[in-house]
């Protein structure tokens, strides 16, 4: 089993700290004193640590480690979720799943059949969504946490300038695989790993106008076969396609 994986809050070249839940989880459940070791994510590498000083007070409990040695991370998918805002839970699961398998980056998007209550609320909501991610990707033991953006509309993300392959998810989509679209990339970043955005509508699927906004600025679709996944089902697929394809 590997070992829990703290994710500090503050770091530099030889220190961590924890602070808020963490460091009151370490401090006060697990008793922790100068000399405890324990494994530290630190802006996206892993160290394996040792307790320095363990700071007890009401709100603010502060646990700082001594960082002794760097240890193999794996670095996470190449890959940017575009992802419609829809019904919060099913996306807050989608957030954690894709987490889970690996996402670098989740960008909520407000899509045309976003509901409109939905969309108001979403932008009060990146502070949850950014937890949701921290949690998972330390359940995971992953050696980094996906950046969770603030909420756009559609448009603005699909008209950024490509830092990579972009490829739309559409359940219209026939003929193109997913899988066919990840290989084309890999052949073009040769040596390198490609870089991937991968959009994902909402329950309403995407609009007609916006399949030709997509294709306009040069997203491909795709497929993930010929039945209709939920959303957050289409997340988990496509990330696996991905990672099957590049890990
Ligand atoms: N409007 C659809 C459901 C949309 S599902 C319906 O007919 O009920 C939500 C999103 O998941 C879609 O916009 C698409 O991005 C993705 N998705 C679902 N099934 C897919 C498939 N078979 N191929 C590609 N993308 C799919």
């Amino acid at each position: 089993m590997t070992r829990r994986r703290w994710i500090a809050e503050h770091w530099d070249e030889a220190t961590a700290t924890l602070v808020g839940a963490q460091a009151e989880h370490m401090a006060r459940v697990l008793r922790a004193q100068p000399g405890m070791e324990a494994d530290v994510v630190a802006g996206g590498r892993v160290f394996h640590a040792e307790v320095a000083a363990v700071t007890l007070a009401k709100d603010s409990s502060e646990v700082r480690l001594n960082l002794v040695a760097e240890l193999p991370a794996d670095p996470a998918l190449p890959v940017t979720l575009a992802l419609a805002v829809y019904k919060f839970d099913r996306m807050e699961w989608a957030i954690e799943k894709a987490t889970e398998l690996g996402v670098a980056e989740i960008a909520p998007v407000i899509a045309r059949r976003t509901e409109k209550h939905l969309a108001e609320a979403a932008q009060k909501r990146t502070q949850r969504w950014q937890l949701i991610a921290r949690e998972a990707a330390q359940q995971a033991r992953r050696s980094d946490v996906p950046l969770v953006h603030e909420p756009c509309p559609l448009a603005a993300r699909v008209r950024r300038p490509a830092a990579g392959a972009r490829i739309v998810l559409a359940e219209q989509e026939r003929t193109t695989t997913l899988r066919c679209l990840v290989e084309e990339a890999q052949e073009a970043a040769s040596e390198e790993m490609p870089a991937l955005e991968i959009a994902i509508g909402p329950e309403g699927g995407w609009a007609p106008a916006e399949e030709a906004l997509f294709d306009a600025n040069g997203w491909r679709a795709a497929s993930l076969g010929p039945r209709i996944l939920r959303a957050e089902t289409a997340a988990i697929c496509a990330l696996a396609v991905i990672a099957s394809c590049l890990e």
